[in-house]
């Protein structure tokens, strides 16, 4: 049985031709073809900040759409990509795309948000990184606090000192430094009071438990409090419903993201989501002493 249900979802084995391993392969060696042929693109999803509900910033995420695979998912071509250290020149693609995109918003009328990026182990470890975003940052008219770089716990582990010594480096140049999907790996809270890291982003099977048992809506709530303790911002991930929002407001939560608020989109229908996301009146927060 080739098809297996990936972990957000997607088929990780299309209903393309090929087998597991020739599949691997395929992605190994045809990264500079889809670069070329426009195959590769983003998708942009905003998260919200609370409990104002407003807009603050997008996750740039990548998309493969093969002429004859269909569409490949990240969580699919983003590991074989890290493991033959192309996700270096991937990575880069990225950001050139998403500070472009940040600074079309600009222009549109949409200015001052902030852009989150993955970065896998071997970007973080990259010693031109640093120079590549300088020059992106100059090229593009983008303050470095605007961009956040997400990393996951997976990072801190392949190598502790060079990974905190990395991220001094880029703190200390005004980058944002988030940990991504917290609670999945190998969660310390212990670790991260020690790495210059201003945001966490919870992990979505958090959230999803949160609204089926007291115990884990409990969970939530005391991660959130030791992540504040430490000065951290917590930013809520997966989150499907207004339960699940107005939970996550009442427990202090600086921000949500998910499919609640907004799906990933493609730049051309990047605006007129953020326009409509900016007008949505459930999102607004009804301080409980006022109104009716
Ligand atoms: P991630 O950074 O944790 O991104 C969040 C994932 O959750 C995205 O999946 C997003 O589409 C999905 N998601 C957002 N809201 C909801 C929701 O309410 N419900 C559910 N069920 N899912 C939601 P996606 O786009 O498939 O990305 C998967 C992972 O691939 C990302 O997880 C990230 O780790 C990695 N990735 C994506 N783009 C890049 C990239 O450019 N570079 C690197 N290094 N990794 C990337
Ligand atoms: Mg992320
Ligand atoms: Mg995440
Ligand atoms: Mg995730």
């Amino acid at each position: 049985e080739a098809k297996r249900q990936g972990r957000q979802g997607y088929e990780l084995f299309s209903a393309g031709l090929l087998e597991q391993s020739s599949r691997r392969f395929f992605i190994e060696t045809q990264l500079d073809n889809a670069l070329q042929d426009g195959q590769l693109y983003l998708n942009y999803q905003p998260w919200v900040q609370l409990p104002n509900g407003r807009v603050m910033g997008l996750e740039a995420l990548a998309r493969w759409r093969h002429p004859l695979e269909g569409c490949i998912a990240p969580l699919e071509f983003i590991p074989i990509l890290e493991a033959s250290s192309q996700i270096v020149r991937l990575g880069y693609w990225v950001l050139e795309q998403a500070f472009s995109q940040l600074q079309q918003l600009d222009r549109a009328g949409q200015s001052g948000l902030q852009m989150a990026i993955n970065l896998s182990p071997h970007q973080l470890f990259d010693p031109q990184l640093h120079q590549r975003l300088a020059k992106l940052s100059q090229t593009y008219h983008i303050i470095p606090g605007r961009i956040v770089l997400e990393l996951t716990e997976g990072v801190i582990i392949t190598d502790y000192h060079q990974a905190c010594e990395q991220m001094h480096r880029l703190q200390d140049a005004g980058y944002q430094l988030a940990i991504d999907d917290f609670g999945t790996g190998y969660s310390s809270l212990a670790y991260l009071s020690k790495l210059p890291v201003d945001r966490v982003k919870l992990d979505r099977s958090f959230i999803l438990r949160m609204t089926e048992s007291q115990l884990d809506r409990q969970l939530v709530q005391s991660v959130i409090d030791m992540l504040h303790a430490m000065g951290k911002q917590v930013i809520a991930e997966g989150v499907e419903s207004s339960l699940q929002l107005e939970m996550l407001r009442q427990q202090g939560a600086d921000g949500v993201q998910g499919y609640f608020l907004a799906h990933p989109v493609s730049e051309c229908n990047l605006l007129s989501q953020l326009q409509q996301l900016a007008k949505r009146r459930d999102l607004s927060y009804m301080p409980p002493d006022e109104g009716s």
